[in-house]
Parts: C-alpha cells; structure tokens; sequence
C-alpha cells in the first residue's frame, strides 16, 4: 500500500523511492513549530460541530461507511488501487461532495498538483462525485490577540495562488486539467525493489533547493573530492561536464562556459594563487567606517506556523536568545548572552538596549536576512525601544558580505560560506567541541526549556544553549580579526 508521499518520492527519482521504502526511516524534526491541530482548528473555521473523524489504521471500508450517514468526513482514510489517501474534509451537499484540502502554509500554489489530483484520483475512482473543491490556509495577514480565533487563522479559498501570491486559476480547474491515470505508475512502483533499484542519476533533484538525504549514498566520490575541485565552483552549471572533461580543478575552469559571478573569479583566483584570493583594497573600504566598540550580535528564534502570543501572525519568529561580543579598540572583549523562556520580547528589546553601546559598529553575520528583521520586528512591536534599536540596524554592517561579494575566497571553504565552516579554518575553538552543533539543534533543544519538559536536563540545555549561541558571535570577532588582518 503506498501513500501519496510514496508517488512523490517516485516521480522525484526512481532510486530514491526504492531507498525510503527500503532504509531505516530517519526520525523527523519539524523547522516550523506547530503546537496546535490545525485540523481541529479548522474544522472550528469551517463551522463544523459534528463529523466523523477518521484514524490513522482505519480500514479503507470505516472511511465507506461514514460516507453514508454523516454529512461531514475528516481526515477519513480512503484507498484504491494500492494508494491510501487522507482526505482532511468531505462535506455532503446536494449534489455530491464538496472537498476540502488543508493547506499549513499561507499561499497554496498549483505546484503541488500531484498531490491534489492523486487525492481526487482515488476518490473518483470509488465513485464519491466532487462537486466543488476548497483550500483552507492560514491567513498571512492574521495578527493574533489575546485569544487564537480560527475564523480570522484561516482562510477559505477556491483558487490557487500565483508567484505574487494573488488568487489566479480555480482548484477546480487546475485539478480537472491535470488529472491522469497513474493505475500503470502504482504498478511500476510495485515492481521496484533493491534488487532493481535504478542507477544513480545527477539531475537537479539531487541537490537542488533541498539536498536529496541519499546524497552521499548516491554519490560517494565526492565525500573525498579536493577542496579545490571544479565541483566547488558556485553556482556553475557546467561543472560537471567541465570535470568530465578533465578540467579537474577551479584554476582548469573555463571561463568562456560559468556565469562569471563575482565569488566564482574569487574562487578560480584562489586556487591560482595557492589557495587564498584577497582584493585587499575592498576590504579595506569595507571595513573604512567602522569604529569601536564593536558589537558581534547573534540571535536565535524559533518559528511558529501559528502564533502563539498576542500581536503575532502566522510563521512569524519568535527570538529567544542572543549573544553579544563587544570588541573594544585595545583588542580587549567581553561577552554577554541573553536567552528566554516563553515569550520574553520586551525584556529581550530592553536587554539589547541596554547591552549594547550607543555607538560603534554592530556586526553580524547575515544580517540583512536575520538580525536585522528580528530588531526590527523588537522595534516595530515596542515604541519605547523603538529609537534605540533602530540605531543598533543604522549601525549594522554584514560580515558575510566579503564572501557573498567574492572580496575573500579561501578554497578550503570548498563552497561554503557559513560561520561554521570558515572557523573551522580558524585554528581556533570549534563548533565540534560544542553539545550543540548548529542552528536548528539549537531550536530543537530550545524546545525542551519552551515546553518546560522534564524528561530532558533543562539547566543543561539552558548551559548549551548560552554556548552555541556564543560561540556565534565569537567566530565572528575570529573572522573579523582574520579579514582585517588580510586588509592590512
Ligand atoms: S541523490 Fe539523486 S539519484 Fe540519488 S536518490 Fe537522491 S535524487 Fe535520486
């Protein structure tokens, strides 16, 4: 019996479906926190009071049954042809059923169509007529108060969205025309086993926006590659045809066939200069307006798909922890952690205030993308601090730009820009050395002290925690001091 992820999985790539079928299941850990059932919720949304709810090992007939004497189905289970679906609200109306997809995210797109019409699939071919066909989303413009209302949470829609998120094609519609046969596909996916299991094939499913977990597996090699193979070189469509060739290293790129990007020159100069590229007069501007103190911020959140506290939307961040090192102009540094419980923004807004100097650069790493947002978010909510963290962002420079702007390459970087990997060439403490090794373990522990779990050590993840988070904005005075030190 296959599921809907199943025929996701095959169409993705044959191997990858003999391999989950057939490798130990790893255990899943959710990057967006959703604490509530949203089904309950939006059975809330949708009025309904009385309806039969179905189960995970229920028998396909349970599903039949109810079909016959309750208006409302949700989350029955329905099988046909060796494909076992949960269809999350059937509603009885006159002239068959109306279906109801629930969708977590804030804008469902017709990208997903398999999805929609294996669903429909199944249930055509067991004779329940669709007569109309819903999304329920959540409502990206929901701002929570006291009280969760799902009838503001959750929107109700007949339309997909488009890539501006505006209402585009009917569901109906978008299911209706794309809609097959895929009886001939279940029975193929019947047939594969280990012991057929396709070749390993590099399509941009591999590693594209989500690497594929059977990478490694699949591609063994290049767990041992150089760190100055041409297979490093970002974002280069031609790479492996250029190794192929024999145009093994960054150097042997050629020049006529990548994009040309900035970060690429610093990554075949590198290579031809020995290993390290430095445009030295650019990072000497770069760092030209600082001055001292500098502060090294670096925050930790955690992501809700529903808010959980007033004055929040749908996957708005709540941040819990932040850490701070203050460099002084005589080299000397202090270090300061900030970590909540719960939802602690005020205190948070107020700490950061009061931590961090009234002048001097603030530094931190990506921060266009997070730290900036977050004080933002602290400003927008607290009038009070308003002023004060504002001039923390006017103060705020990116200590990622002189590797996303290719201003430093090191090769043995092999393609990789994150704090981890360039302190790792440091010399200096590791993240190895450390109960917590990135960002996302981070939240999960996290997690454990939200929930005020007492099946975990919680001093002890509160101790981790403080650690992880400090280590951050520690790398970040190592590479400071590394990049200056180029510059000079
Ligand atoms: S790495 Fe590529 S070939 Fe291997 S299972 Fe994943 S998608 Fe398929």
């Amino acid at each position: 019996m296959f599921h809907i992820s199943d025929c996701k999985k095959y169409n993705r790539c044959h191997r990858m479906f003999v391999l989950d079928q057939t490798q130990e299941k790893l255990p899943y850990h959710s990057f967006i926190r959703i604490d509530e059932k949203i089904a309950d919720l939006a059975a809330q949304k949708l009025g309904i009071k009385e309806y039969f709810l179905g189960e995970k090992n229920d028998p396909p007939e349970r599903a039949m049954e109810a079909l016959k004497d309750h208006e409302w189905l949700s989350r029955a289970r329905f099988e046909y042809g060796g494909l076992r679906i949960k269809v999350p609200f059937l509603h009885r109306v006159k002239d068959g059923y109306d279906l109801y997809f629930l969708f977590n995210g804030l804008y469902p797109k017709a990208e997903d169509m398999q999805f929609y019409c294996d669903t429909v699939w199944v249930l055509d071919k067991l004779g329940i007529k669709i007569n109309e066909y819903y999304v329920i989303h959540l409502n990206a413009d929901y701002v929570r108060g006291k009280q969760l209302d799902p009838g503001g949470l959750f929107i109700v829609t007949r339309h997909f969205y488009n890539a501006k998120n505006n209402p585009t094609i009917l569901i109906k519609d978008a299911i209706r025309r794309n809609m097959r046969e895929i009886s001939g596909m279940l029975r193929d996916m019947e047939l594969l086993s280990e012991e057929n299991m396709p070749e390993p094939y590099r399509t941009s499913r591999c590693a594209g926006r989500s690497r594929c977990r059977f990478y490694d597996q699949c591609f063994p090699d290049e767990a041992t590659i150089p760190v100055n193979s041409i297979l490093t070189l970002t974002g280069a469509k031609s790479r492996y045809d250029m190794l192929q060739e024999g145009l093994m290293n960054l150097k042997d790129a050629d020049i006529a066939r990548i994009e040309g990007s900035r970060i690429q020159y610093a990554e075949i100069m590198a290579d031809r200069l020995g290993g390290l590229f430095a445009d030295k007069t650019a990072l000497a501007a770069w760092f030209r307006d600082m001055s001292y103190p500098i502060t090294f911020l670096d925050f930790e959140w955690e992501c809700f798909a529903v808010p959980p506290y007033e004055g929040m939307k749908p996957y708005m961040v709540l941040p819990f922890e932040y850490s701070i090192h203050i460099m002084e102009e005589d080299g000397t540094i202090r270090n300061q952690v900030f970590l909540s419980v719960h939802d602690d923004r005020k205190e948070m807004a107020e700490s950061l205030v009061r931590d961090i100097p009234k002048n001097g650069t603030v530094i931190a790493y990506n921060a266009e993308g997070a730290e900036k947002l977050r004080i933002q978010e602290l400003a927008d909510r607290y009038e009070e601090y308003r002023e004060d963290l504002l001039s923390i962002n006017e103060r705020m420079k990116d200590l990622q730009m002189p590797f996303t702007s290719g201003l430093v390459y090191d090769v043995r970087m092999s393609g990789v820009w994150t704090l981890k990997k360039i302190m790792s060439l440091m010399g200096d403490r590791s993240y190895q050395d450390l109960d917590i090794h990135h960002g996302m373990e981070a939240v999960f522990q996290w997690r454990y002290l939200d929930r005020e779990d007492e099946s975990a050590d919680l001093e002890k993840i509160a101790r981790e925690l403080k650690e992880y988070c400090g280590m951050d904005s520690y790398a970040m005075t190592v590479i400071f001091r590394w990049l200056r030190s180029l510059a000079e």
